[in-house]
């Protein structure tokens, strides 16, 4: 049964002459790890920055729950729910684990610093940030300077911080990048785990991660929607082959 929590209809956005994302339709289904993949230049951060109103589309509609977000802000799609996981830059490595997850609560409640020397309020806030990172695994690591965590670990804890939000759209761009196997492999089972209640749109290369996660898989090709299905639909078409895995 169909139940799209994000619709994308016929979004466009031209940069001068050039247009970056052309006509493309995604229905993105509730509960769904819905990926996004496609050469480089197609289109894919553009989509993604339209669907989070961080660019204005030049033309189409966005629908969440429903609701036209097309005029929304950043922050006002942020507020319905709609996040998107950030790189690891945003992440302090000059910060405990645990502290990066609390800053991330206390942005996410949007109130100014002097409340939060309040220590019950500080207490009720580590609560919470410890229940995230164990969430993501990483409860043993809360008290260690996030410097100090492996490549693959701070990816866990840009999903904790994320998660903090209380994403019910999460947006992830390209989560195992620049992964050996290993991470690679946690990451995506971790992707897997946190999907549980929510929903996922993510931007990713590795067909291996997409083929074990992705209930459904949008092709992106110069700006346009080239095919759409799930993993052995989308795997098996020649045009696909022939654009994004060259064979
Ligand atoms: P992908 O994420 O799939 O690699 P992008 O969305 O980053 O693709 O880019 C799609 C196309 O739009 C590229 O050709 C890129 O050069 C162009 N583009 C992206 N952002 C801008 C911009 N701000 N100004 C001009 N061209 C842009």
């Amino acid at each position: 049964m169909s139940d799209p929590i994000l619709q994308a209809e016929h979004i466009s956005r031209r940069f001068g002459d050039f247009l970056a994302v052309d006509d493309v339709s995604l229905n993105v289904q509730r509960g769904h790890i819905h990926a996004l993949i496609g050469p480089n230049g197609a289109g894919k951060t553009t989509c993604f920055n339209l669907l989070t109103k961080f660019l204005a589309p030049t033309s189409g509609r966005i629908l969440f729950n429903g609701q036209d977000i097309t005029a929304d802000s950043p922050v006002q799609v942020a507020r319905r729910g709609v996040i998107r996981s950030f790189q690891i830059s945003a992440v302090f490595p000059g910060m405990t684990v645990l502290e990066n997850v609390r800053l991330g609560l206390q942005r996410g409640l949007g109130v100014s610093f002097h409340f939060w020397r309040s220590q019950s309020l500080l207490s009720q806030l580590d609560a919470r940030a410890m229940e995230l990172l164990a969430e993501v695994d990483l409860q043993d690591m809360a008290h260690e300077l996030t410097a100090n965590l492996p490549y693959g670990r701070k990816r866990a804890l840009e999903i904790a911080t994320t998660l903090g939000m209380e994403p019910e759209l999460m947006l992830l761009d390209e989560p195992t990048q620049g992964m050996g196997h290993e991470d690679v492999g946690r990451v995506t089972a971790l992707i897997k785990k946190v999907s549980r209640g929510r929903t996922i749109l993510m931007v990713e290369h590795n067909m291996n991660v997409i083929s074990a996660i992705a209930d459904r898989i949008t092709v992106l090709q110069q700006g346009k929607v080239l095919a759409e299905g799930d993993y052995a639909a989308v795997s098996s078409n020649p045009e696909v082959m022939q654009a994004y895995m060259g064979s």
